[in-house]
Parts: C-alpha cells; sequence; structure tokens
C-alpha cells in the first residue's frame, strides 16, 4: 500500500502485518497529542519510495522508539516501536486507499501505563 504525508514530499510502500485489524490509538504522552490510528507493519516491508532524507526524526523519554514525520506538512508517516523494535506503526490516515472514518471504533493500546514511562 501506499503511505504519503499532505504536501507528497515523503512517499512510503508498506505491507500491513495484517491488515488492518491492528489498528490502535493509543494515550501515551506522546501519541495523544499526535492524534493518529496506528497499524503495524513488520521491519522489512517498509520501503521509503520518496525523501527518505529528507524525514524528521523525533525521540523522547527512552528514546526507543523513532517517530518520523515530514519537516514540510508535519505529517507523522510512521514510527519504530518501543513495545516491539522489530514492527513499525504507520499512520493508517495517510494510506492511500483507506478512509479511517470506515474502521468505526478503533481499540486503544494502554500506553499511558507502559512500563518504560514510570518513574
Ligand atoms: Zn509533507
Amino acid at each position: 500500500m501506499r503511505l504519503t504525508c499532505h504536501c507528497g514530499a515523503i512517499e512510503l510502500e508498506v505491507e500491513l502485518s495484517e491488515g488492518l485489524a491492528t489498528a490502535r490509538r493509543c494515550d501515551c504522552c506522546y501519541c495523544r497529542r499526535r492524534g493518529a490510528i496506528m497499524a503495524t507493519v513488520p521491519l522489512d516491508k517498509l520501503r521509503v519510495v520518496r525523501a527518505a532524507d529528507r524525514l524528521s526524526l523525533y525521540q523522547w523519554g527512552s528514546c526507543t522508539a523513532k517517530h518520523y514525520f515530514c519537516p514540510t506538512c508535519g505529517i507523522y508517516t510512521h514510527h519504530r516501536r518501543r513495545s516491539d523494535p522489530n514492527e513499525y506503526g504507520v499512520n493508517v490516515g495517510a494510506l492511500e486507499s483507506v478512509n479511517p472514518r470506515d474502521l468505526g471504533e478503533v481499540p486503544w493500546s494502554d500506553g499511558v501505563n507502559h512500563p518504560s514511562d514510570r518513574p
């Protein structure tokens, strides 16, 4: 599937591990601000087709997770997970053939209680 940021500078080709069955929201202190619905992609099933050198990286806390976004339009494209570094999470809203509204209610991950966030 094709995944693009809003301005079109960044383009990814991804293969979702179980289609949209893995779609989740997350209530950790970062994801609750970002507000995106995310789906799982195995590490070897994500390819940055355009502008890999332009992707911006944001890291915080334990710096295990790597959050990528377009520096021009600000849209989050994907991140390497903290909970499982063998997976990427990708922005379902940036998948070209998907309207996130069609997903209905999306389950929440318990990000706020992740062990790495505890003091
Ligand atoms: Zn962009």
